[in-house]
């Protein structure tokens, strides 16, 4: 025996969590992570560090989770409630009632302490004033639900909870990959199997939790259950997630659960490279669609671009381009709503044309003009009365008598210059994955725990089908992380 309680694969935001959890309920704990140190933290790296998490408002979290804003900032937000109640509609609505219901309120009954527990682990929070509110009459108006960040978004929130275990005396080995499960005869999983630059080797330990994302870096996986075309998507995160822990534990027989031929996929620059850059990091995405159009080369609208919030929309819009010719669109603004566009749109690594003209937005975009024109005039002509306009709520400022419509936030697009910006679809995350129970033990093919075998993150399946609600990714890493180290603690015997 290495002397390891628990071994946790993977070092994102769900595997430290674990980790942390592990540890501070008395375990010995391992962290293995298949890329190297330069490369770490996975796709939690590369997130804003938004989370969605169901709270009573400002007054609410400013007692243990946003506790380092002053008196004065407190009095230019305006943070509405974020309910259970509505945090669970809203992973109804999008998932059209498909979502686990027990692992889906687990989640939400667990999301406030957990943010409480993570602040207790000197993870700290600010409110997301750059892209989650809109300044109204002086005061920063948070919408959306997802409205509070780990300070220094993903990255910051991965240094922080990778020094905070080290710290509490975690080891973490780069460059070794978990590439197979090691079980006893009676099920027992005491192991895995690793691979690093050297060779192979074998480490063992009482339990095993499974932490190490989905398989949407992997192009053959991707285009064996996403559906042909998917293999050649960018990918927004790490290249690491190449479905390692998922086929790891197939292989030993757990069971496949949840939304395998769905993922989250958004508006994603089209020169992006062809996996996350850990400069530009989300900046690629381009998410202020709302305030806007989107056509496709053949200067056709495809989506209602006022649906919904952003936050509930982005995340499938993004499959939406994937069918869409060429896997490209084309975002459209003027200026009335340019100088609200989020930051994003404004970095140097940006694909963009400008111009006076309609006519002349086309021509620098190699579509075709007259179409274009075409396409905005019906627009413009269907956009009704807007002296409602409010981009901080769904304000029903819709289009009449056009397919699709847009059913909020619809002005007219003719106040030049005009601005377009160019995207492709770039994957986020996949949605199938495999089953655990409310402990967080791997189901198998019987419905039976495998006993030493715990999940939590990307590769848990059942939360999410077809989309997903923003900001519930980091927030579902956490909750299930954290559940699943308190279990294998229990589990390995060494839990108070
Ligand atoms: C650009 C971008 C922006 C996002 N923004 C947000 C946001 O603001 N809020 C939000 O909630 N979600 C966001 N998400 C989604 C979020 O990143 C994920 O839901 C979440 O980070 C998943 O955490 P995880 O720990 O499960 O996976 P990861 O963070 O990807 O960690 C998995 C780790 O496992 C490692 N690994 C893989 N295979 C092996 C193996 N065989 N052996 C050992 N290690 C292995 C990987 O290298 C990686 O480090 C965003 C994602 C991206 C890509």
């Amino acid at each position: 025996m290495s002397g390891f309680d628990v071994i946790v694969v993977g070092a994102g935001n769900a595997a430290l969590c674990a980790a942390l959890s592990a540890s501070e309920n008395g375990a010995k704990v391992l962290v293995l992570e298949r890329a190297p140190e330069d490369e770490r933290g996975g796709n939690s790296y590369f997130t804003a560090g938004g989370f969605r998490f169901a709270h009573e408002g400002l007054e609410d979290v400013s007692q243990d989770i946003l506790t380092d804003l002053s008196n004065a900032e407190r009095e230019m937000i305006v943070l509405p409630t974020h309910s259970r109640e509505f945090f669970m509609d809203q992973m109804r609505e999008v998932t059209r009632y498909q979502c686990d219901e027990e692992l889906a309120n687990l989640l939400v009954d667990n999301s406030r302490a957990t943010m409480a527990w993570l602040r207790s682990h000197s993870i700290r929070f600010v409110p997301m004033f750059g892209r989650q509110s809109f300044l109204v009459d002086g005061k920063h108006h948070f919408y959306g639900g997802v409205n509070i960040e780990a300070v220094g978004g993903g990255a910051g929130l991965v240094e922080a909870e990778i020094m905070r275990a080290e710290k509490m005396g975690v080891e973490i080995r780069y460059g070794t990959a978990a590439i197979g499960l090691i079980q006893s005869s009676d099920r027992v999983v005491t192991g895995v199997k690793t691979r690093t630059k050297e060779g192979y080797g074998e480490i063992t330990a009482k339990s095993v939790i499974l932490a190490c994302g989905g398989f949407e870096s992997n192009p053959e996986m991707r285009a064996r259950y996403l559906g042909p075309g998917w293999d050649l998507c960018r990918v927004r995160g790490t290249r690491h997630n190449m479905g390692e822990g998922i086929n790891m534990a197939l292989d030993i027989g757990a069971k496949p659960f949840g939304n395998w031929s769905s993922c989250h996929a958004c508006e994603w620059d089209i020169s992006a490279p062809p996996y996350g850059d850990r400069w530009v990091l989300d900046n690629f995405q381009k998410h202020s669609y709302p305030l806007g159009i989107m056509v496709n080369i053949n200067c056709e609208r495809f989506v209602d671009e006022g649906a919904d919030y952003r936050n509930l929309t982005y995340a499938k819009y993004g499959r939406e381009i994937m069918d869409q010719p060429n896997r490209t669109a084309i975002q459209i603004f003027d200026q009335q709503t340019i100088h609200r566009l989020r930051e994003e749109y404004r970095i140097r690594e940006v694909t963009k044309a400008v111009s006076d003209t309609i006519e002349g937005l086309a021509e620098q975009l190699e579509i075709d003009p007259q179409k274009l024109v075409e396409t905005i005039d019906a627009y413009n002509a269907a956009c009704q009365d807007g002296s409602d306009y409010n981009p901080a709520i769904l304000d029903k400022v819709g289009t009449d008598g056009i397919e699709p419509p847009k059913s909020n936030w619809a002005l007219p697009i003719n106040q030049p210059p005009y601005e377009a910006y160019v995207c492709t679809t770039g994957i986020t995350f996949t949605f199938g994955g495999l089953q655990i129970n409310t402990d967080g033990e791997v189901q198998d093919m019987t419905d039976q725990s495998i006993p030493g075998l715990y999940a939590a993150g990307e590769l848990v399946g059942g939360l999410f089908y077809e989309n997903y609600p923003g900001g519930t990714g980091l927030m579902s890493g956490s909750v299930f992380g954290k559940l699943a180290g308190e279990s294998a603690a229990k589990y390995c015997g060494v839990a108070a």
